[in-house]
């Protein structure tokens, strides 16, 4: 089995990595950064996130687990303490494999500036550098609303506990194979209406938004941000492709949920 290891870049996880790799290569494993079947993150949550978009173009040939090296994350789930266990498992017992679900976005440009295809594992949101964000919201080809507000945030399952829950989106289950649309801010009144609610899409469903004016726009894709110019329109779906996490022990979604945001 080939590995690869990205680390936070702080002291502590780059100890963790060294360490993991002294382990691994002394089990006989192959340290391999372009071809891993397992990426190991080792930091945070941005970790893992930084790590999926190294990997993106691979997903159905590379499976992710996470080490936090600060609080429990909801990707990076395996503390420094259990580094041997981790370690031990991987060299040892063929692990796993739990897929859920990604979101594509695909960005369409005026004036035959072509389209760019990205994928997100928490979320896509979308803003207008300056001023409101006002676009006409499509699903399956027919007009839904014209949103007017600071943003709007589509999110994968997985990613419902990040951004999208700030929003006040509902949390998912990353077994369900669905994205959700929620508002940021929207303007409600009796000239400007929109639903209100956070929506939730299932597979094959489409959600297209056009801008209504001629601004340029923020959009971030996960931890990354761009500024895109001349859009003509963005569609976004639950993706073909489906990340792989390792399951190398039982820890149940919403256990996690509870331990994240409740406590014991
Ligand atoms: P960051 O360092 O600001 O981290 C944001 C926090 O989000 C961290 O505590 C991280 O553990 C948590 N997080 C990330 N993914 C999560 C998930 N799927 N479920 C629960 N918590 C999660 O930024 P970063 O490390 O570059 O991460 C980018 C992410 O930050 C974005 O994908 C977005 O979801 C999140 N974010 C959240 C808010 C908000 O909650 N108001 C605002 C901006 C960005």
């Amino acid at each position: 089995m080939k590995f690869a290891i990205i680390s936070k870049g702080d002291a502590t996880s780059d100890k963790i990595k060294r360490q993991i790799m002294q382990y691994l290569t002394g089990f006989d494993l192959e340290h391999d950064e372009k071809k891993p079947d397992i990426v190991i993150s080792v930091g945070g949550d941005g970790t893992l996130l930084y790590a999926f978009h190294q990997y993106v173009d691979r997903l159905s040939e590379t499976a992710f687990v996470g080490v936090h090296t600060g609080h429990l994350g909801f990707y990076a789930d395996w503390t420094p303490d259990e580094l041997e266990k981790l370690v031990i498992h991987l060299a040892k017992i063929p692990f796993q494999v739990v897929q859920y679900p990604v979101l594509e976005v695909i960005v369409r440009f005026n004036s035959g500036k072509g389209e760019k295809r990205y994928l997100a594992l928490n979320e896509c949101t979308i803003k207008a550098t300056e001023g409101s964000l006002v676009v006409d919201v499509f699903i399956n080809g027919d007009k839904f609303e014209t949103f007017r507000g600071d943003g709007l945030c589509i999110s994968t399952p997985t990613g419902s506990t990040a951004y999208n829950k700030a929003l006040n989106g509902a949390i998912l289950h990353p077994s369900l194979s669905a994205i959700q649309i929620a508002e940021m801010a929207s303007i409600n009144n009796r000239v400007f209406r929109t639903i209100g609610s956070p929506l939730v899409l299932p597979e094959h469903h489409k959600c297209i938004i056009k801008p209504v004016n001629d601004v340029d726009y923020n959009i971030t894709i996960d931890h990354l941000f761009l500024v895109h110019k001349d859009v003509k329109s963005i569609q976004y779906r639950v993706a073909e492709e489906r990340v792989r996490f390792a399951r190398l022990r039982p820890f149940p979604f919403w256990v996690r949920v509870r331990q994240s945001f409740i406590g014991d």
